[in-house]
C-alpha cells in the first residue's frame, strides 16, 4: 500500500507530535547531528501549552522545595521565556504568554535545524520486519509517506506505537476510564490584584459550592485547577476550570463532545465569575484554544513499567534519564474536583525516571515519549506534567541519534554514554547531579 503513496520526505529521525515530548525529542536529536522532521496536526508547537492554550509548565524542582531537579531543553525554554519577558518563574514552574511560547519554539527549531511540517496528521506507522521505518501522513497535499531511520512518538496518545502494534493500556485498572478533559479558556477585563487578594482570603471550593446552592452554577466543578497569569498581560487570565468526564482521547467523537461541552462550561463559568469573584465583574471571554486538553489516554507497556510505588519509594534506576517530583495528580474521574487517589508528597520528594519506559515492546526503531510512556495509571498522574514529558522526549531524541551513530536499535544503546550526553546538555540524572547543580543555587527566580 505504501509503495503507491508519494514519498514526501526522508530523514534520520521523524518526530510525530509537537508537544513538550516532541520538542525535547526534536531538539536533542538535531543537536546530536541527526536530520530531523517534526510533524504536527495544528499550526504551532507546545501541545497542551501551545494549541491547548495552557500557559504554565511544571515541574522543575523537588516537591515544595527550591532544589532544582530538571535541566536540559525544558529548562532552556523556561529561561528564554523569562529572559524575553514572556513569562515568570518560581519553584512551582514557569508561567508565560502562550503566543510567545509558540514563537520561541518556532525559533528554537530553526536554530537547531529541525524541519517543521504543520497541518499534517499522522495516519499510520510503516512497519517492515518488525521495525517502524516511517509514517503515512495526511495533509493538504494529500496522503503520503515520510521515511525515517528512527521514529519518536510524541503524540501524547501513543498513536504511532498503537498503529505499529505495540501493546498498551488505557485508563484506571478497574474500568479503563481516563482522567477528565479540560478545555482551557482565557478571559480579559480582569482586575488581577483584587482577584489575588480574594484568592488569599477565600477557600474557592466554598465559593463554587455556594454558587451551586444558590442555583447559579451547575455542579461540573468544585475547585479551580489553575488561574494562569503573567505580568505582560495584566488584565488577562488563563483558566483551568472546565471538567469533562467519560471521554476517550483516542476517539474523535469524544474529543468533539468534550470540546462542545468545554465551550459551554466556559461561558457558564464566566457568568459565575462575574457574580462571585471580586475583580472579575466585567470579565469576558478572549479565546478558547485549538484543542481540548487530554490528561490521559494510552500508555505503552515497556520492559519496565514505572509504578506509583517506585515513585513513592524513590526507587533508584541505573538507566535514569532525569527526575519527576509532581504529586500524583488525578482529577476526579466520575465527578467534579479531585479524585480520592490523589497523593501529596512530602517536601523534597523526587524520583528517578528510567530510560526503559520509552521502549515499546515488540517494535524496533521506535521510541515513545511524554504522556504515553510505560507507567501505571496512578504513576501517570505525576509524570504527565510538561517538564517530565519534555525530558523523556529529550532522552528519546538523544537516544535515537545515538542509536544511529552506534548502528544499533534504541533498545541497545550505550546507556552510560547516553546519560553522559544528557548531562552535558544540562540534564540532572542522579543525586550527585542534584547536589552539583544546586550548589550555590545557580539558577534564577524571576518571581
Ligand atoms: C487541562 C490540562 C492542564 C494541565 N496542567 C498542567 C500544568 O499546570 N503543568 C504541567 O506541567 N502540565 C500540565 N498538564 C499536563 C501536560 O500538559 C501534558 O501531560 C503534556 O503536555 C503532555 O505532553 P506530550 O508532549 O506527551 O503531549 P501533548 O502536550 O498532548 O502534545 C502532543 C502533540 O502531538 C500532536 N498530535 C497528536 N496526535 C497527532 C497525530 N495523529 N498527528 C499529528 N499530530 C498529533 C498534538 O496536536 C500535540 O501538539 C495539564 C494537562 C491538561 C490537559
Amino acid at each position: 500500500m505504501t509503495s503507491t503513496l508519494p514519498l514526501r520526505a526522508e530523514v534520520d529521525v521523524l518526530v510525530v507530535g509537537g508537544g513538550p515530548a516532541g520538542i525535547g525529542a526534536a531538539l536533542a536529536a538535531a543537536r546530536a547531528g541527526a536530520s530531523v522532521l517534526i510533524i504536527e496536526q495544528f499550526n504551532c508547537l507546545g501541545g497542551v501549552a501551545g494549541a491547548g492554550g495552557h500557559g504554565h509548565i511544571s515541574t522543575y524542582c523537588a516537591a515544595g522545595d527550591r532544589l532544582r531537579v530538571v535541566g536540559g531543553v525544558i529548562y532552556e525554554v523556561a529561561r528564554r521565556l523569562v529572559e524575553e519577558h514572556a513569562g515568570w518563574m518560581n519553584h512551582h514552574g514557569v508561567w508565560f504568554e502562550v503566543e510567545k511560547l509558540k514563537f520561541l519554539l518556532d525559533r528554537m527549531m530553526r536554530e537547531a535545524g529541525v524541519g517543521i511540517l504543520y497541518y499534517t496528521f499522522f495516519c499510520a506507522a510503516v512497519v517492515e520486519d518488525g521495525a517502524v521505518v516511517g509514517a503515512i501522513i495526511q495533509n493538504k497535499d494529500g496522503r503520503g509517506v515520510i521515511r525515517a531511520r528512527r521514529v519518536i512518538d510524541g503524540t501524547g496518545d501513543g498513536d504511532v506505537a498503537a498503529s505499529a502494534g505495540a501493546p498498551f493500556e488505557q485508563g484506571r485498572p478497574r474500568d479503563g476510564k481516563c482522567q477528565p478533559m479540560t478545555l482551557m479558556f482565557t478571559i480579559g477585563g480582569v482586575d488581577w490584584p483584587r482577584v489575588e487578594a480574594w484568592r488569599k482570603d477565600y477557600h474557592m471550593r466554598e465559593v463554587w459550592e455556594r454558587a451551586q446552592r444558590n442555583g447559579d452554577m451547575e455542579p461540573f466543578q468544585t475547585t479551580i485547577m489553575g488561574f494562569w497569569w503573567t505580568p505582560t498581560r495584566p488584565d488577562q487570565v488563563g483558566i483551568n476550570f472546565t471538567h469533562i468526564t467519560d471521554v476517550d482521547g483516542t476517539r474523535a467523537a469524544d474529543l468533539t463532545a468534550a470540546t462542545l461541552e468545554g465551550r459551554r462550561q466556559a461561558f457558564h463559568a464566566i457568568d459565575v465569575f462575574r457574580q462571585y469573584v471580586p475583580g472579575m465583574e466585567d470579565c469576558y471571554l478572549v479565546s478558547t484554544p485549538n484543542t481540548v486538553g487530554v490528561r490521559e489516554s494510552r500508555r505503552i507497556i515497556g520492559p519496565v513499567v514505572l509504578t506509583e510505588e517506585d515513585m513513592k519509594a524513590r526507587r533508584p534506576w541505573e538507566d535514569s534519564i532525569g527526575y519527576g517530583a509532581f504529586l500524583i495528580d488525578i482529577h476526579h474521574i466520575d465527578g467534579p474536583g479531585m479524585d480520592e487517589t490523589v497523593w501529596y508528597p512530602e517536601p523534597g520528594f523526587r524520583y528517578q525516571i528510567p530510560y526503559r519506559i520509552l521502549l515499546p515492546q515488540g517494535v524496533e526503531q521506535l521510541l515513545v515519549a511524554g504522556r504515553c510512556v510505560s507507567v501505571t495509571h496512578l504513576a501517570l498522574g505525576s509524570i504527565r506534567v510538561m517538564a517530565q514529558c519534555a525530558l523523556t522526549g529529550e532522552a528519546a531524541g538523544a537516544a535515537a541519534a545515538r542509536s544511529l551513530r552506534e548502528n544499533v536499535t534504541p533498545r541497545a544503546v550505550d546507556v552510560a554514554a547516553l546519560q553522559a550526553e544528557l548531562r552535558a546538555h544540562g540534564g540532572i540524572l542522579t543525586e550527585d547531579d542534584v547536589a552539583r547543580v544546586n550548589a550555590g543555587r545557580a539558577w534564577f527566580f524571576a518571581a
